[in-house]
């Protein structure tokens, strides 16, 4: 997505841990026109499929994700990071490495906004290594659900992400695909590559 890879160069900072700072339109301010964008780019590549809902996880996946949904017409649900007081019923839960905070948490997901006839697409912010997305995934699966596709604002595919999601058969619609970061500069694989 041309909008989306120009927005990386211009604004994104490579910091030395091959992690990419994208706060200035992605993960802490965000660019609600770049937003929307995605989320008219997610719901065209999933449209089709009977998506019931859109799930991701907190807090950068929120916005595209709800973007996305809006276009869909179908709910958003996110997981949470950290167990609520309000959370008092049933959850769907799964244990997640954090690539950029280098802990594992639990994320969840109440029983009620889950079931087996659900039909979902899950959206992330980004693809590494893969294990968000692999937890959200595992969180649907203990609902029963059926996950018909991910959607990723920026893959970086020197990383094992893909290999992961691509080997439980789930299609992947990556909007920016990273080949490496090259002093200092991000530097792109083809969209179709
Ligand atoms: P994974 O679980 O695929 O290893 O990593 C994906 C998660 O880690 C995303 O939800 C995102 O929050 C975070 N993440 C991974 N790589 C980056 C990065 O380069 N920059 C930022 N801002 N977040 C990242």
């Amino acid at each position: 997505m041309k909008l989306l890879e120009d927005r990386i160069k211009e604004d994104g900072i490579v910091l030395d841990c091959e992690v990419l700072k994208v706060d200035r339109f992605l993960t802490h301010q965000i660019d609600a026109h770049l937003m929307h964008e995605i989320g008219q780019t997610f719901a065209q590549s999933f449209a089709d499929l009977g998506i019931t809902k859109v799930v991701t996880i907190e807090a950068s996946g929120i916005a595209p994700a709800l973007y996305a949904a809006e276009v869909l017409g179908v709910p958003m649900v996110f997981a949470r990071k950290t167990k609520s007081l309000t959370m008092n019923e049933e959850l769907l839960t799964s244990e997640v490495y954090s690539f950029t905070k280098q802990v594992t948490s639990t994320i969840s997901i109440s029983k009620r906004f889950l079931n087996h006839t659900d039909k979902v697409l899950i959206i992330d912010d980004f693809l590494a290594n893969g294990q968000a997305a692999k937890g959200l995934v595992e969180l649907c699966q203990q609902a029963g659900s059926d996950v018909v596709g991910i959607g990723i604002v920026i893959e970086k595919s020197f990383q094992t992400g893909r290999a992961l999601l691509e080997a439980a058969g789930i299609p992947i619609k990556s909007l920016a695909r990273i080949k490496g970061f090259v002093d200092g500069q991000v530097e792109f694989l083809s969209a179709d590559a």
